[in-house]
C-alpha cells in the first residue's frame, strides 16, 4: 500500500505539533493536511515549522473539506464541537477518522456511532499503548475483587486541561464497571466536596488535579479492608499519545467501516 495521506485536526495545539512531528519520522504516513479553527491566527502557518521542523509546505488551513479531497485520515485532537463537525466530511470523503478529543457528551458519541455503518472510526480517550493495558489490568482486578474494595480514580494534568475528570480516567472507571459488570452510570461520584455523607458501596470514585505541564498521570486505587492496591501510569510525553494515533490509522487503513477503539488496534482483549 502506498504512503498514508494524513491531516491533522488542531495542528497548532500540543498534540497536533506532535503529530506532525511523529508523522515526520512514521514510516508509511505523511502529512497531507493541518487543520485549524477558523479565524485562528496560526492559518496560513507552516505545520512543519510551528512543530519545531523545517518547513514541509502544508499550510494551516480552516477547509477540511478541500484538504481532504486527496487524503485518507483525519487524527483529530482538538475540541468536541470541531470534532463532531469533522465527523459527517471525514464519512463523506472516506477518511480513517482518529478520535483523540476527550470531554465528548454522549450525545456527541451518538453522532460518531451513527456515521459507522459507513465511516471506520478509531475512537479512545487514550491512546498510549500503557494506559490501554492498564484499562485491561483494572477490568482484570475488578472482577476479582468485590465490593468491599472501594475504587477510586485519580488523575493529574497539565493546567491547560479543559475537561475533568480526563478521558482516560473515565475510560479507566468504564474498565472497571465492566469487571465488576455494573454500568459506570449511575454507580460513579465525581466531584466531592463539603457534607457529602460516607461513600456509597460500589461506587467508582473519581477525583482530578490540574497544574504544572504533566502530560498525564492516573492511578487506579482498590481500597479493601486492611489492604490496597494502586495501578498507577505516568505519561511523561505526549508522543506515545501520537504514537498510538497514528498506528491507529495505519491499522484502520482499508477495514471494513465501525466504530473501533485501541483495545481493537494493540489485539487487547475489549
Ligand atoms: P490544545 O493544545 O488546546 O489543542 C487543541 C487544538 O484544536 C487548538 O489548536 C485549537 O485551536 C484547535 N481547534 C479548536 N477548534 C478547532 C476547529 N474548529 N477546527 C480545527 N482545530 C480546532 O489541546 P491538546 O492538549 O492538544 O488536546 C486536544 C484534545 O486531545 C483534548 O480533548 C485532550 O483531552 C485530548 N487528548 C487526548 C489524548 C488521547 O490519547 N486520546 C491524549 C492527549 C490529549 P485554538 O487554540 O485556536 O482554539
Amino acid at each position: 500500500m502506498s504512503e498514508m495521506r494524513l491531516i491533522v485536526a488542531g495542528a497548532g495545539g500540543r498534540m497536533g505539533r506532535t503529530l506532525t512531528r511523529v508523522i515526520s519520522e512514521t514510516e508509511g504516513a505523511v502529512l497531507a493536511g493541518a487543520l485549524e479553527a477558523p479565524g485562528s491566527e496560526l492559518l496560513g502557518k507552516d505545520a512543519g515549522v510551528l512543530a519545531g521542523l523545517p518547513a514541509n509546505g502544508v499550510e494551516l488551513s480552516a477547509d477540511l473539506w478541500s484538504m481532504s479531497a486527496n487524503a485518507d485520515g483525519i487524527l483529530d485532537f482538538t475540541v468536541p464541537g470541531a470534532t463532531i463537525a469533522n465527523v459527517a466530511i471525514a464519512a463523506e470523503r472516506g477518511l480513517v477518522h482518529v478520535i483523540g478529543t476527550t470531554g465528548l457528551s454522549s450525545s456527541d458519541d451518538a453522532v460518531i456511532r451513527s456515521v459507522t455503518s459507513r465511516a471506520i472510526v478509531v475512537k479512545s480517550g487514550n491512546m498510549s499503548l500503557g494506559i490501554n493495558l492498564l484499562a485491561a489490568l483494572v477490568k482484570r482486578v475488578a472482577q476479582s475483587l468485590d465490593t468491599s474494595f472501594d475504587i477510586e480514580i485519580l488523575e493529574m494534568h497539565h493546567k491547560g486541561k479543559i475537561d475533568a475528570p480526563s478521558g482516560t480516567a473515565l475510560m479507566l472507571g468504564e474498565a472497571a464497571a465492566a469487571g465488576r459488570g455494573i454500568p459506570l452510570a449511575g454507580h460513579s461520584a465525581r466531584g466531592r466536596d463539603g457534607e457529602t455523607g460516607a461513600r456509597r458501596p460500589g461506587d467508582i470514585g473519581f477525583a482530578s488535579l490540574r497544574g504544572g505541564t504533566a502530560a498525564g498521570d492516573h492511578s487506579v486505587f482498590f481500597s479493601g479492608p486492611a489492604e490496597r492496591l494502586v495501578l498507577s501510569h505516568h505519561a511523561e510525553d505526549r508522543m506515545i499519545f501520537a504514537h498510538g494515533a497514528i498506528k491507529a490509522a495505519l491499522w484502520a487503513h482499508g477495514k471494513k467501516p465501525g466504530y473501533y477503539t485501541m483495545a481493537d488496534v494493540l489485539g487487547l482483549e475489549n
